[in-house]
């Protein structure tokens, strides 16, 4: 699959209305990067980075102080948010109507960095068509003694027992310790459908090596495991969005990947806030024409609504 072109969503005058107030704030850790830095990265790789998230859901992590603990989850709108940011209602996992944000314009996304966002977590459908999903994520998460290079084989083999679905999956570093293997979805059924079908392809991929992974959350179940975590298909869940930084030594970018150069990685923070944008000029976005390989997903066993 050949990277599509790019394409310019983010205007020189966009570009140009950047504001941050205290760029020389570190924005994570001591001697991490700056809130300049962070306006930066995005402001680089947005054009990649703005379709995946245009429309969905959005939580963002804002780190408020050089402290990592300060950093906190805001799922609804906040004060003084930028005018272009979409606040709306849907119920939360209780049933109750709550107010959930989405970025729907390059405005809004770059205005986000003087507001301390660092991170950019999605839902896996549109506010428009928000109770049909259309991304699938396996989110490969590596128990203890487990090493990078056994995640990436992992995934490789995850790969293929998707592909044997009759999907295809796209691979992102998480800018953690896992990885995620991400399937576009034809929207077409509900979330619990979703989670129900995303929970038996993932039962039945632990089985083909079941002494690789498991599907069972704890611990003691993980170690020297890797544990499918499919709860992000769930609605009202989130996952790491394509290209999003992680409040993590170094700042990772959870970052798509051609499978072809997956094994060439050594180690997942070398694709960082610094690193990222300039091979990413260089290569184009790897998950450009995604929707075009949107499938069903098989029908699960157990029909629920
Ligand atoms: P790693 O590779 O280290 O596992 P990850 O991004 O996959 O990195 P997980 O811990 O596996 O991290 O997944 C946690 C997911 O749950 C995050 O991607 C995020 O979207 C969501 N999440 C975690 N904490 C919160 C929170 N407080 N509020 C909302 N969503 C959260
Ligand atoms: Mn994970
Ligand atoms: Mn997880």
């Amino acid at each position: 699959r050949a990277a599509a072109p790019r394409k310019r969503l983010i205007s020189d005058a966009d570009l140009a209305g950047i504001f941050v107030t205290n760029p020389t704030r570190r924005i994570f850790g001591k001697t991490g990067p700056t809130k300049l830095d962070i306006a930066v990265y995005y402001a680089a790789v947005g054009d990649f980075m703005l379709p995946h998230i245009l429309g969905r859901p959005v939580s963002l992590v804002r780190c408020p102080t050089v402290k990592p603990e300060d950093c906190f989850f805001q799922r609804h709108a906040f004060t003084g948010m930028p005018a272009t940011m979409v606040s709306f209602e849907t119920q939360n996992s209780d049933g109750e109507a709550r107010s959930y944000i989405a970025v729907e314009d390059a405005k809004a996304y770059l205005a986000l960095a003087q507001f301390g966002v660092v991170e950019f977590h999605i839902w896996g459908s549109h506010r428009q068509s928000i109770d049909k999903p259309d991304r699938a994520v396996f989110d490969l998460d590596p128990g203890e003694g487990i090493g990078w290079r056994e995640v990436v084989e992992a995934a490789i083999h995850v790969r293929g027992e998707l592909e044997n679905f009759g999907l295809v999956p796209f691979v992102k570093t998480s800018g953690g310790k896992g990885i995620h293997v991400v399937v576009p979805v034809k929207k077409k059924i509900g979330w619990r459908q979703f989670h129900q079908a995303c929970s038996e392809i993932s039962t039945r991929i632990a089985a083909t090596a079941p002494e690789t992974f498991t599907t069972t959350m704890g611990a003691e179940n993980r170690r020297k495991r890797i544990f499918i975590d499919f709860h992000r298909n769930a609605r009202s869940h989130t996952a790491a969005a394509p290209y999003t930084l992680r409040r993590r030594p170094h700042m990772p970018a959870s970052t798509p990947l051609e499978w072809n150069d997956l094994e060439s990685i050594d180690a997942a923070e070398d694709l960082n806030y610094s690193s990222l944008p300039g091979l990413l000029a260089a290569s184009g976005d790897p998950w450009a024409d995604m929707d075009d390989f949107a499938r069903e997903l098989p029908a699960p066993a157990k029909a629920k609504k």
